[in-house]
């Protein structure tokens, strides 16, 4: 060093050196004799100085360390720099009462006297802070997966009772005439709906936090996500005075279909709820190997010191819950599903000017340029199929009278059992069936298996709808099955009438059977 004098050091300045630090230093031969201990040894391990000079390295370690210490000791003086005793090896010191406690030792050689100097540190206290945080970490750990447990269970558990209220709802909707009778009824359905969204979103929040949800990368055409939207959403914008605008787009992109469509869908529905005039629109942007969807509102914008919370669980910005639209779960939603498929989502705003927020996906490798199938429900409702006869498989009371009751009303005529055995005893007993309404979760046995013994014992693919509550992993595993339905439940009365009538549609056409009015 340029100006720095070196100096050699005085015995008694040496020495003091030694004593000054906070750990314990011994001086080591060539034999693992200890020829110098300093203060700290003392305080450390309860030996007065004249009981640890001349013994054997091996009186400071416990018994079982010193081949290893030893193998250590004479690679450090083949090459002779200063290096620790890693934290791995997990070393420690043992006291004069025979107490061990845990030490990280650093050694450093002093080949031309062939001496050792040992540097021992207590890391005691280290240690247990450490623990500490490893068990408080488990305990969150175990702490929030038991909340996702309990959540699970309890919207599952809430869903049945929301199933059998919501179908009820929609038969006493078509039985009442008396006006304000009616009008109550509307409004309990809206108390319906909300309560079956704030469950929707709490199941969805709890099903990416279990990690049960497995995306299905395809590729597919943007266009499929934006028509999709336009049938959601058209209606609902038009009721507000709000225009939708979708621009064309013959983009293709490589990801999650539902998972992307369920994003776009919370972005829609936000850019919707925040806007009291002008419009919502979406569009679609190549950028390079990325593709940005855009949804774009003339709404009521987000302050620019609110944006970092938007996408935490619950967190809605002060005053702008037009109505008890929101629970404020959707841009939380939307940032896990983001984040579990690897996408990218940002979003600008400005208050009274709007909001734009974007997903950037990747781009298909090849080019899909078909519009695709756009699958939704029919906007107009077609006269009941009278008298069709529904095989309902619903091992809960209340969702299974609900249903009948439902289905009765809108003409079908129905029988209505709990499980698999009952359901084949139906089927030789009765009349034809036209189509099958099985619950998913059954007790001790699935819907799938009782619509394929149903349709093994009737000897033909009688059409069949599966209601069920879990989205999300075995839906993939069903094979493609034209004569099929699946259903998310809570459904409502409306969506339920609705999918019946378009399945049973055709056949009816195409059949004139003979069963029909
Ligand atoms: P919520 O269910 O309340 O809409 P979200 O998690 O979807 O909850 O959104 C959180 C908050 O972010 C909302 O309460 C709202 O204040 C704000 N926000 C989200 N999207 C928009 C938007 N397009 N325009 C204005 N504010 C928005």
């Amino acid at each position: 060093m340029v100006g720095a004098k070196s100096i050699m050091l005085e015995p008694d300045l040496l020495k003091s050196a030694l004593e000054a630090g906070p750990d314990a230093v011994i001086i080591s031969d060539h034999s693992d004799a200890i020829v110098f201990a300093n203060r700290q040894v003392m305080a450390l391990f309860g030996y007065e100085p004249e009981e640890t000079v001349g013994a054997g390295v091996e009186l400071l370690l416990p018994e079982r360390l010193p081949p290893q210490h030893t193998i250590h000791r004479h690679d450090v003086l083949a090459s002779p720099q200063a290096r620790p005793m890693g934290p791995e090896l997990q070393l420690h010191g043992r006291r004069k009462d025979g107490s061990e406690f845990p030490v990280e030792i650093r050694l450093s050689p002093i080949p031309e006297a062939g001496l050792t100097t040992v540097v021992i540190r207590d890391v005691t206290d280290r240690k247990r802070v450490e623990a500490e945080l490893v068990s408080a970490r488990e305990e969150a750990k175990r702490a929030s997966l038991a909340k996702s447990r309990f959540l699970a269970t309890a919207s599952h558990d809430l869903r049945q009772p929301l199933q059998t209220i919501s179908l009820l709802n929609g038969t006493l909707h078509r039985l009442v005439s008396d006006e304000q009778a009616s009008a109550a009824i509307a409004q309990q359905q809206q108390a319906i709906d909300a309560m079956s969204r704030l469950l929707g979103g709490l199941l969805d929040i709890s099903k990416l936090e279990s990690g049960t949800i497995r995306p299905d990368i395809t590729d597919f055409t943007v266009v499929t996500l934006f028509e999709q939207m336009r049938l959601e959403f058209a209606s609902l914008a038009a009721s507000k005075g709000l225009q939708l605008r979708i621009e064309s787009c013959t983009e293709c992109v490589h990801s999650d279909h539902s998972l992307v469509e369920q994003i776009l869908r919370n972005l829609v529905s936000n850019a919707i709820k925040y806007t009291r005039q002008g419009c919502v629109w979406m569009r679609c942007l190549q950028e390079s190997v990325r593709i940005r969807i855009e949804v774009l509102d003339t709404g009521i914008g987000i302050p620019a010191d609110q944006m970092p919370y938007i996408y935490d669980e619950f967190y809605q910005v002060n005053g702008t819950t037009l109505a008890r639209e929101g629970y404020g779960l959707g841009l939380s939603i939307v940032q896990r599903l983001v984040k579990l498929l690897g996408l990218e989502l940002d979003a600008r705003s400005e208050v009274g000017r709007g909001s734009v927020f974007s997903l950037l996906l990747p781009a298909a490798a090849k080019s899909v340029r078909s519009a695709g199938t756009v699958c939704g429900r029919t906007a107009v409702r077609e006269a009941p199929l009278t008298r069709a006869h529904v095989l309902l498989v619903e091992d809960d009371p209340a969702v299974r009278g609900a249903t009948r009751t439902l289905l009765a009303v809108e003409g079908y005529r129905v029988t209505a059992v709990a499980s698999l055995r009952e359901a084949l005893q139906a089927a030789q007993q009765s009349e034809a069936i036209d189509l099958v309404i099985a619950d998913y979760h059954l007790d001790g046995e699935t819907g799938m298996q009782v619509i394929a013994a149903l349709r093994e014992a009737l000897d033909k693919r009688v059409k069949a709808i599966l209601l069920t509550g879990d989205t999300s992993s075995f839906i993939r595993d069903i094979p493609e099955d034209s004569q099929l339905r699946i259903a998310s439940k809570p459904i409502n009365a409306d969506e339920l009438i609705d999918l019946l009538t378009a399945f049973l549609s055709p056949e009816r056409a195409l059949t004139g059977s003979s069963d029909l009015p």
